[in-house]
């Protein structure tokens, strides 16, 4: 099967058709760094891996752009409420500059202990002041601006299918709101260049033809995707709540300044990670969980991967620890088989394996069926016509896709703690002290390991 992707623009599976055969162009919207990414923004750049992965796996010639959001931007994704950079520079008492070099490294290592793949360019909305002011100078020649208030705003009624990615109703949402920056002609217009806005304690302006000031939120992304992937290009990604808003700007003041042509071909949106009663786990939440949280609660990094390759990228994950034990005890049961596989010296069959191989590309190239793809897996563990080798050699391959690094999976140490109480057990046995070696292996239980006997003395293996 040749892959698919659902496209939020026509909410179809489409077949996906590059723009070019030398390069697919994918950008990903980055976080705002003004505190750490929790694990429901991680999910979104596992979902962006994932089909990085795909579209490498099929041998496209990716080049991935992902920004981060170091300018302060308002805490709502409307041109309101505070400047979120400044928020956390206040709580940290530091620069903003400082917070937002702090948060991007720290965003940085979980990528990486996450095995997410590097973009080819990660770039900053401050390193890119120069491209959106041009951007937004070009909308101006255009007439797709005006002035008002100190502020250059996007002229959202200068566009015939503004709202065509959220399918909004204008008028019916016009209606409906109560307009809160009076200098807005249009509901929907938005700021691209602020010279005067709620926050002017802001530490980051650059001068531009308007006043010194700083950029809005929507203009980086067209401005840096532009800059690096062309005035077209194949995937746009992000979490569905940018679907309304921000993407829906992008799309604006981007097809403004190219003209009358798409943009972005494909645009992709993961479904967000949710709480108890099904709310969005969410920054300014208060019950915002991290990945080093995780790894303090004896987690490893890539059990909370595991866990989220079992759940459709659009469709709501629920979190929760007991789920979250589930994935653990089941990637670590993987990399046992794929331990006891590695160590097969039967010969592989391309003809055995061939199968699954299709089986589990036809999952992941149908919009990224991670479940059905990790399906294909136990069904390779315990299919027993496959040799241990061909078990191997196929669970290898599908981890260019996993990523859960199963290719250098060490055997892991038995903890010297068991040791100690298989040989207490022993000398119990010799004894005859049945009791205390029942006793014994409960204990030897508790750390996941089962005790049995052998002629020499004993065994231990790693408990189901
Ligand atoms: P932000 O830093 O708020 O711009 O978020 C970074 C990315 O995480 C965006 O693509 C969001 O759509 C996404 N996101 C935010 N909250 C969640 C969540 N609870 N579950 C999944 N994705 C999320
Ligand atoms: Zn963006």
């Amino acid at each position: 099967m040749s892959l698919t992707l659902y496209n939020t623009l026509s909410r179809k599976k489409e077949p996906f058709v590059p723009l070019k055969k030398n390069e697919v162009g994918l950008y990903t919207c980055g976080p705002t760094v003004y505190n750490y990414v929790h694990i429901g923004n991680l999910r979104a750049y596992l979902f962006d891996d994932i089909l990085k992965r795909t579209l490498l796996f099929n041998k496209f010639p990716v080049k991935h752009v992902m920004n981060i959001t170091d300018v302060g931007h308002l805490t709502s994704d409307e041109d309101e409420g505070e400047d979120k950079m400044l928020k956390g520079a206040q709580r940290e008492k530091k620069t903003v500059w400082e917070v937002a070099a702090f948060y991007t490294k720290a965003f940085q290592e979980n990528m990486k202990k996450l095995n997410i793949l590097s973009p080819d360019i990660l770039c900053k909305a401050t390193d890119h002041i120069k491209e959106q002011i041009a951007l937004i100078q070009q909308l101006e020649k255009k007439g797709f601006t005006y002035f008002k208030g100190g502020n250059v705003y996007f002229d959202t009624s200068k566009l015939s299918d503004y709202g065509k990615l959220a399918k909004l109703s204008l008028d019916a949402e016009a209606k409906a709101r109560v307009q809160k920056d009076q200098n807005k002609k249009n509901h929907h217009d938005f700021v691209l260049w602020f010279t005067k806005s709620k926050s002017q304690e802001q530490e980051m302006k650059w001068p531009s033809p308007w006043g010194v000031g700083y950029p809005g939120w929507h203009i980086e992304c067209s401005a840096m995707s532009m800059k690096y992937l062309g005035e077209q290009f194949d995937i746009h990604c992000g979490g569905i709540d940018h679907i309304p808003v921000h993407h829906t700007n992008e799309i604006a003041q981007s097809e403004a300044a190219i003209g009358k042509k798409p943009w972005v071909k494909y645009w992709l949106h993961n479904e967000f990670l949710v709480l108890g009663q099904g709310e969005k786990m969410a920054k300014s939440g208060e019950n915002f969980v991290t990945l080093p949280t995780l790894e303090q609660g004896g987690y490893h990094p890539l059990d909370y991967r595991y866990f989220c390759l079992g759940t459709h990228y659009r469709h709501p994950l629920m979190f929760s620890y007991e789920a979250l034990d589930g994935a653990k005890t089941a990637r670590r049961r993987l990399i046992d088989k794929v331990l006891e596989f590695k160590k097969n010296k039967d010969k592989a069959s391309a003809t055995k394996q061939k199968p699954f191989l299709q089986t589990f590309t036809d999952a992941i190239n149908d919009d990224l069926n991670t479940p059905q793809a990790l399906a294909v897996v136990w069904d390779v563990v315990k299919d027993e016509a496959l040799s241990g080798k061909d078990k191997y050699v196929l669970l290898a391959k599908f981890d260019a896709i996993l990523g859960l690094d199963l290719k250098t999976v060490k055997e892991e140490k038995i903890p010297t703690e068991v040791l100690r109480l298989a040989i207490e057990r022993l000398q119990a046995r010799q004894n005859k002290d049945w009791k205390k070696s029942d006793e014994l292996r409960e204990r030897i239980s508790r750390f996941g390991y089962v005790v049995g006997d052998t002629k020499e003395g004993f065994e231990i293996k790693k408990s189901d």
